[in-house]
C-alpha cells in the first residue's frame, strides 16, 4: 500500500488516523506520507521516497535517526529484560548524567513523556508552595495536560480558558495566561496575584509556534519576580534541553530555574521524559514527601539505556556550535532567495533552533506569529516535500538539524529551498 491507501485504512482503526494531531498534516492540507524507516539525517517513506529530514521526531534525534551507538545500547539493554518494576543501575547513570549537565538539576525524576514532567512540576509547584495558581504564557505548548492546555481569556490579565473541550473550567481558571516577552503583564500579573501564584511555567526558548526568541532581560525579570514572590520558576526544557546547549537553554541564558522539564532528546529516540531541580522541593515528592508522582515503566530500561548513550555522545561529541552552524547557513540560505524575491520573512534562531515566518513583523510573540502567512508556508512545504527535503507539517514549528546532516545534505537542501521560495 502507498500513503495514501495506508492513510485511508489508518483512519478506519485509528482515530484520525493518527496518533498524535499535527502529524495528520492539517496545518498543510493534503495527507500524510508514511515512513517506512530513518536513518541518519533520511526518512525513507512507504511510496519509495528518500527525504533529507528537519523534523528530526520533533527533537529527539539530535545526533540523527538510529544512531549506532544508540542503537547498539538498545540492543544490549534489550538482552536483559526489557523492564523490570525495581530500581536499576540505569536510571542512576541516567540521573547522574542529568545532574552533571543541567544547571538546576540537584534531583531527578524520570518519566515517559514530556507532558508528564511538566504536569509533575506543576503538581510540586502547587505542593511546595501550597498555592494554586500557575502562570504561563500563550504559545508556549508543555503537552497536554489540564492545567497547561489553556488559552489566553480577553484582555491581558484575565483567567485562561480551556484550549481543548473536556477541560474544566475551574481548571482553566486557575492558570494565568499572559503574552511572551510582555514585562508589563508580568509586573502587574504579580502585583495582582503574586502572593498565589504556585509556579509560572515557560519554554525559555518558546519553540511551538515556531521560535520566539525572549527580549533581553525577560527571563531574569521572571527569575527576580518568582524569587520576590516565593513562587517557583518552572522551565520547560522538552525541546531546548540537551539541543541549545549542554545545559540547556537556563545554561546559555544564565537563568536558574527552580524546576525544569525535560524529554525528548533524553530518550535517544523511546518515550521518556524528566524533571529535575532544587533538592529541597525534589524532596517533597513521595516517597520523601507528601506530592504524589508515579510511574509502572518511568525509568524503563531500554530507554534508560538510549537515553544516557545519547548523553554520552553530548558529552563526546559536544555537537551545538557545529549544530548552529548548519542552522545558520540554512537560515541564511532562506533569507538570500527571500532577499532576491523581495518576501519578507524572519528566520529567527537560538542555539541551533531555527524557524521561517513568512511575516514582515519580528516575531516577539504569539499574537504576532499568527499574522505569518500560512499559505505561503504550505507553498514552502510543499515545494520542500517535492523537491526531497521535509520541514514541519505546520507554520508553527520549527526545524530541527542534527549531527548526521551532511554538507551535501545542507548543500541540496539550500538548493531545494531557494527553488521553493523563488517559486512562491
Ligand atoms: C513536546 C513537548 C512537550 C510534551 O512532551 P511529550 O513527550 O510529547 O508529552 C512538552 N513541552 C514542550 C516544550 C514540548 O516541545
Amino acid at each position: 500500500m502507498n500513503s495514501l491507501e495506508l492513510f485511508n485504512e489508518s483512519k478506519k482503526y485509528i482515530s484520525g488516523g493518527v496518533n498524535s494531531p499535527v502529524r495528520a498534516f492539517g496545518n498543510v492540507g493534503g495527507t500524510p506520507f508514511f515512513t517506512d524507516r530513518v536513518d541518519g539525517a533520511r526518512i525513507f517513506t512507504c511510496d519509495g521516497r528518500s527525504l533529507v529530514d528537519y523534523v528530526c521526531t520533533w527533537g529527539p534525534a539530535l545526533f540523527g535517526h538510529n544512531n549506532p551507538s544508540i542503537r547498539a545500547a538498545i540492543e544490549s539493554a534489550l538482552a536483559k529484560g526489557t523492564s523490570f518494576g525495581t530500581p536499576s543501575v540505569g536510571e542512576l547513570e541516567m540521573a547522574k548524567l542529568i545532574i552533571e549537565m543541567i544547571p538546576c538539576a540537584e534531583l531527578v525524576r524520570m518519566t515517559n513523556s514530556g507532558t508528564e514532567a511538566t504536569m509533575s512540576c506543576v503538581r510540586l509547584a502547587r505542593g511546595w508552595t501550597k498555592r494554586d495558581l500557575i502562570v504561563k504564557f500563550s504559545g508556549c505548548y508543555h503537552g497536554h495536560c489540564d492545567s497547561l492546555l489553556v488559552k489566553a481569556g480577553s484582555g491581558a490579565l484575565t483567567f485562561g480558558n480551556p484550549d481543548s473541550a473536556g477541560i474544566p473550567e475551574g481548571i482553566a481558571a486557575l492558570t494565568i495566561v499572559l503574552p511572551f516577552n510582555d514585562f508589563a503583564a508580568v509586573e502587574e500579573c504579580f502585583e495582582k496575584f503574586g502572593e498565589r501564584i504556585a509556579g509560572v511555567i515557560l519554554e525559555p526558548y518558546p519553540a511551538n509556534v515556531g521560535l520566539i526568541v525572549p527580549l533581553p532581560g525577560f527571563l531574569q525579570l521572571l527569575r527576580s519576580k518568582c524569587t520576590q514572590y516565593g513562587s517557583l520558576l518552572i522551565f520547560d526544557e522538552v525541546i531546548s534541553g540537551f539541543r541549545v546547549a549542554e545545559g540547556g537553554a537556563q545554561a546559555r541564558e544564565n537563568v536558574m530555574p527552580d524546576l525544569c522539564a525535560l524529554g525528548k532528546i533524553i530518550g535517544g529516540g523511546l518515550p521518556v521524559g524528566a524533571f529535575c531541580g532544587r533538592r529541597d522541593i525534589m524532596e517533597y515528592l513521595s516517597p520523601l514527601g507528601p506530592v504524589y508522582q508515579a510511574g509502572t515503566l518511568s525509568g524503563n530500561p531500554l530507554a534508560m539505556a538510549a537515553g544516557t548513550a545519547a548523553l554520552k555522545l553530548v558529552k563526546q561529541t559536544m555537537p551545538y556550535a557545529e549544530l548552529e552552524r548548519k542552522a545558520k547557513f540554512l537560515a541564511d540560505a532562506i533569507k538570500d532567495a527571500a532577499k532576491q524575491k523581495s518576501i519578507e520573512i524572519q528566520t529567527p534562531m537560538a542555539g541551533s533552533l531555527i524557524s521561517v515566518f513568512f511575516n514582515p513583523e519580528r516575531v516577539d510573540n504569539m499574537e504576532i506569529a499568527m499574522r505569518s502567512s500560512k499559505q505561503m508556508y504550505k507553498k514552502f512545504f510543499y515545494s520542500c516535500l517535492e523537491g526531497g527535503v521535509y520541514i514541519a507539517p505546520s507554520p508553527f514549528e520549527i526545524a530541527f538539524v542534527s549531527a548526521a546532516h551532511t554538507q551535501e545534505d545542507l548543500d541540496f537542501t539550500a538548493e531545494v529551498f531557494t527553488k521553493a521560495i523563488l517559486s512562491l
